[in-house]
């Protein structure tokens, strides 16, 4: 008050006040173009922010648009109120640009006009942004995201738990109901008939001895999991992901890890294949209903559709649930991608003498059911029908890559990664199975559908993903493959590639009390893979690095000979 007071009297004592009037005039007159003036001393920041906020107009409309071409599987985004919108958008649009390009042109002088144009439009383009954003609701935004929470995005996550993680910066999110698990579990421990494996039991990382990841521990680590929920689109250019509820994910750095999906006998529209009972193999889910259907049809007849990994050890899991089990393929011996006929006589045999019934050469053409709709036979393409209580079909399976089509590049079935499982699209990775990766051993792009890949090429990719982010560098990935089953008591390693002659050594009657046998697969001159059947971890440790150093065999006779001994010897 005292100062106010002050300044009164100097103003009204001092001759100063004489001017007083003058000042007046001089701002009335002045005033307009001191405004403009201040427009364009502003310019050059409104400009900038116009264009900012102009390009992030654009990426929100590029998201609404994205949400609502998941309208299918989602809400109700397609009201009048979003459609003004987006067309308001457009006319935005195209008057930023006009100002952009009256900026650009030097014969413009008014400036102080444009100025005051860019600063109206900061405002419009402000209201826009804010108004679009209610559309989407809340955008949940991560520096990582896993999409797929299995058996790989179970091992990323705790490599970067080991690299370093802040919480709040990691989020996974997956279709299945539960934490990342050892897949591998489901077609063995989780079907037997006493003492099953059950969740929490085999959560990652047990299936290669590490700690058991359990809900907890992302909970405590303040890693997002995102369960039961699936994501329908994606836009690797805008960094945005759609779920099918409806809600938006962004993020900094993508790890696609969706692994693959069953190819159904329904794909191929054969009669009946949609029949109760009729079971894939894939996720938790599929077990459970398995399990229950296993339950409900004690004793009953199974049929096993397809003789790879998921026909013989769910093939032999049911039989170990008494179930009188039939298996049909058509290929001439069982796994025929890796065992050679030799290979194949003896678990063919073997599952013959446990009492499964093999029918080779032959395919599903058809099923019957009841009235019920629960499947009843199996119509070979011979004419034969087989009773059928449980089917399991296990033909195959294909990666999901579907959602990426066409935004990165493509190799092989999958996603084509170079050594980090960096993909074409920057701050993507792709891992497990969906990761079409160079082999370094063998100078090749492959794609490897096995979980000891699943976990390493996780483990890699973070490590990479965390490097890039140093500036450091990493090793380059150089895998050996390596592939496992097992079933009955029996047990197998594979490991390098399965290409040129063979050598069958050890015991491979399917009748010893502990069958011990094993190959190898020599190309030019080299052992490049080796298989065991019943080894000690010391003894597959001795065929991993036979493959991996792939000696030189100067005589085939004593390889076969020595047989697990030259393995040892390396
Ligand atoms: C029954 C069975 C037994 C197996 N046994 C063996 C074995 O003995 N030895 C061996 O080496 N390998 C085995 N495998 C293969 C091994 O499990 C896979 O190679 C491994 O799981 C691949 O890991 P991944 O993380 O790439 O994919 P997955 O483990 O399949 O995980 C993919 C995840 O992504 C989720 N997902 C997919 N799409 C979306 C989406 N749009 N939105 C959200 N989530 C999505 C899926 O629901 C799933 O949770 C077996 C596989 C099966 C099914």
């Amino acid at each position: 008050m005292q100062n106010h007071g002050a300044f009164q009297v100097f103003f009204s004592y001092s001759p100063m006040a004489l001017f007083y009037p003058v000042f007046g005039s001089l701002k009335i007159i002045f005033g307009p173009f001191e405004q403009c003036l201040n427009c364009k001393k502003n310019f050059e920041k409104n400009m900038k922010m116009m264009k900012r906020l102009s390009e992030e107009l654009d990426s929100l409309k590029e998201d609404i648009e994205l949400r609502i071409s998941a309208e299918c599987h989602a809400g109700t985004m397609q009201t009048e109120e979003v459609k003004n919108w987006l067309e308001d958008v457009q006319r935005i649009k195209s008057e930023t640009e006009v100002i952009e390009q009256k900026a650009g042109d030097k014969k413009f002088l008014s400036g102080a006009f444009l100025g005051k144009k860019v600063e109206v439009k900061v405002v419009e383009l402000k209201a826009f942004l804010k108004k679009g954003k209610t559309f989407l609701g809340l955008v949940k935004y991560f520096r990582y995201i896993i999409i797929g929470g299995g058996v790989a995005a179970g091992y990323a996550a705790r490599e970067f738990d080991r690299q370093g993680l802040k919480p709040g910066e990691l989020a996974i999110i997956s279709k299945e109901a539960v934490a990342p698990y050892e897949r591998p579990a489901l077609s063995k421990g989780y079907l037997n008939p006493k003492g099953a494996a059950r969740l929490p039991e085999f959560h990652v990382c047990v299936g290669s001895g590490g700690e058991r990841l359990l809900p907890g521990w992302y909970k405590e680590k303040g890693i997002q999991l995102f369960l039961s929920t699936e994501i329908v689109k994606v836009n690797l250019g805008s960094r945005t992901l759609i779920s099918a509820a409806g809600e938006t994910f962004k993020y900094q750095t993508l790890i696609i890890a969706t692994g693959s999906t069953v190819i159904r006998l329904t794909d191929f529209k054969i009669e009946g294949a949609d029949a109760k009972n009729i079971f894939y193999l894939r996720e938790l889910e599929d077990a459970d209903e398995l399990a229950e259907s296993m339950k409900a049809k004690k004793n009953g007849k199974a049929v096993i559709v397809g003789g790879g990994y998921i026909g013989l050890e769910v093939g032999a899991a049911m039989r170990i649930n008494n179930f009188d089990v039939s298996m049909i393929y058509p290929e001439p011996w069982c796994m025929p991608r890796l065992f050679t006929p030799a290979i194949a006589a003896f678990y063919e045999s073997y599952y013959a003498n446990k009492g499964i019934k093999i029918i080779k050469g032959t395919v599903a053409v058809g099923f019957n059911a009841n009235p019920n709709g629960e499947v009843t036979g199996v119509k070979l393409n011979n004419g034969r029908v087989l009773e059928a209580d449980i089917v399991v079909v296990g033909v195959g399976a294909r990666s999901l890559t579907t959602l990426f089509k066409g935004q990165v590049e493509e190799e092989k079935g999958g996603i084509k990664t170079d050594k980090f499982f960096k993909t074409s699209m920057p701050g993507v990775y792709a891992v497990g199975d969906v990761a079409a990766f160079p082999i370094k051993l063998y100078n090749e792009v492959r794609r490897v559908e096995h979980v000891d890949h699943a976990r390493k090429s996780a483990e890699q990719a973070v490590k990479a993903i965390k490097a890039s982010e140093t500036g450091k560098e990493i090793e380059e990935y150089d895998y050996l493959p390596y592939f496992y089953s097992r079933s009955f008591n029996l047990s197998w390693q594979f490991y390098g590639d399965n290409v040129g002659d063979t050598v069958l050594f050890g015991d491979n009657n399917p009748s010893s009390p502990k069958p011990k046998f094993g190959s190898f697969w020599i190309k030019d001159g080299k052992v490049v893979g080796a298989f065991l059947e019943g080894g000690t971890p010391e003894e597959n440790k001795a065929m991993a690095k036979i493959a991996r150093l792939q000696p030189r065999v100067e005589n085939v006779d004593q390889l076969k000979k020595e047989g697990l001994a030259f393995a040892s010897k390396i």
